[in-house]
């Protein structure tokens, strides 16, 4: 094994968003950074981020966008900030409805401007160099499967367990044990769920507006329905409630609204309004309009009533056992689709054994941790590579003002 004998400032673990951003705050300070990234290039996964657009912020910031086991009050809105980190590396953004992207509309233009700027600053890269341990003596070693890093501070900024093939590990979670801090449960989040529900041999391929409600949990948007389950934002946006209850043996089914717009007295009257109007059309005809045609068939043959049925031969019945369906249409679900295909990981290296104005170990000083490998993950929209950016600028800040 090489041994590289150079005693850095930092050694950060990983070169993803939030280990590339930390390294160029800390080399345009002056000190001597180096990152280590199993990948051989930086910054893989911010390539698939957005559809390949990379959703990069939003202008809706608060921390109630966020989850963890801990109180959040500490995030603070820097959307504004890693704009104009983004504007100084060449980014200009395009907002469309508060969420933020580059004006190129590629993700690859967020990644290869960090990198560049990594390349300027010259900070040293090591590519295809996997971190197995890091051990803290007077300084610290940072042991990856090809050199030894030697280095006075070692950040962790190597991700969740999502989406493997771009590029992740548990080495965060082991780190975080072997330095004695706790790691919450894990779960996938911002991912589809599983479902062998037999209203998906009607609904496989429609996209509907709607509802989406686990227990507390509920998002509105578009809803997607696949032949084995059901993603689109508003899925995505629940999914780590679902994770969560899959680890622990405990899922409920999801209940969807189509018609969320209305609550069930004025969408009874919507439809009272549309029968009488309609009185020799069939249910169909009366009800097109009002959601996705399949939706319309899907609940009304759930409400027991043939689609050739007259709008005359309705009692108050039928109306009620639509209105029900319409509003509180249950899905059966047997879990997500997992790591591989979840965007982020809920939970992680618990913000208990941080200091929240630091990122440090509370445990092993000189120790930091930022971006996805913390127990944060936030919504679709901008939100988990903000915080990979703001608890980066977090540490960078500390960091500088120490040395
Ligand atoms: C398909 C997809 C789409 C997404 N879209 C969006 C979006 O539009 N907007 C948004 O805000 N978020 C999005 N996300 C989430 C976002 O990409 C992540 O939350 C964010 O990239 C986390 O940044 P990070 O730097 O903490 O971790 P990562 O980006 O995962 O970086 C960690 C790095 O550490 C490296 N690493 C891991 N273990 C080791 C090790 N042992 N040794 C050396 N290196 C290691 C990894 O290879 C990786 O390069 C998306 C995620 C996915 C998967």
């Amino acid at each position: 094994m090489d041994s590289n004998k150079k005693v850095y400032d930092v050694c950060i673990v990983g070169g993803g968003f939030s280990g590339l951003v930390l390294a160029i705050k800390l080399a345009r300070a002056g000190l001597l950074v180096c990152i280590a990234e199993l990948n051989r290039m930086v910054g893989r996964r911010i390539l698939s981020t957005g559809n390949g657009r990379c959703n990069f912020t939003n202008s809706r910031m608060g921390n109630e966008y966020y989850y963890s086991e801990t109180e959040l009050s500490f995030i603070e809105d820097r959307h504004g900030d890693l704009i104009d980190f983004l504007r100084e590396l060449g980014i200009l953004e395009r907002e469309f409805d508060g969420y933020f992207y580059p004006i190129t509309n590629q993700a690859k233009t967020v990644r290869d401007a960090l990198e560049n700027e990594i390349n300027a600053l010259g900070i040293e890269v090591l590519l295809d160099n996997r971190v197995t341990d890091i051990s803290k003596g007077e300084i610290f070693t940072v042991t990856t499967h090809r050199t030894e890093i030697l280095a006075k501070k070692v950040c962790v900024a190597s991700g969740g367990l999502s989406a493997a093939t771009l590029g992740s590990s548990k080495f965060g979670y082991k780190m975080a044990s072997k330095f004695n801090m706790k790691v919450t449960k894990l779960a996938p989040a911002l991912v589809g769920l599983v479902s062998k529900d037999i209203s998906l041999k009607e609904l496989a391929g429609v996209r509907a507006l709607g509802k989406v409600s686990y227990n507390s949990a509920s998002c509105e948007g578009e809803i997607q329905f696949n032949k084995d389950g059901i993603s689109g934002y508003p899925v995505m946006c629940i999914s780590r409630f679902i994770g969560f209850d899959e680890l622990d043996k405990k899922l409920s089914d999801i209940s969807i609204d189509f018609i969320y717009f209305m609550d069930e007295e004025e969408l009874k009257q919507e439809l009272i309004k549309r029968f009488k109007h309609n009185e020799n059309a069939t249910i169909l005809a009366a009800l097109n309009g009002l959601s996705n045609e399949k939706v319309i068939q899907t609940v009304v043959s759930y409400a027991r009533i043939y689609a050739d049925t007259l709008v005359s031969k309705l009692d108050n019945e039928d109306i009620d056992n639509l209105v029900y369906y319409f509003k509180h249409f249950s899905v059966e679900i047997t879990g997500t689709k997992g790591f591989d295909n979840s965007q982020v990981t809920a939970g992680g290296v618990a913000l208990s054994g941080i200091n929240l104005n630091t990122m440090e170990s509370n445990e092993c000083p000189g120790l930091f941790f930022t971006g996805e490998v913390l127990d944060v993950d936030g919504i679709c929209g901008g939100y988990n590579l903000t915080w990979a950016y703001f608890s980066a600028t977090k540490a960078a800040e500390a960091i500088i003002q120490e040395v």
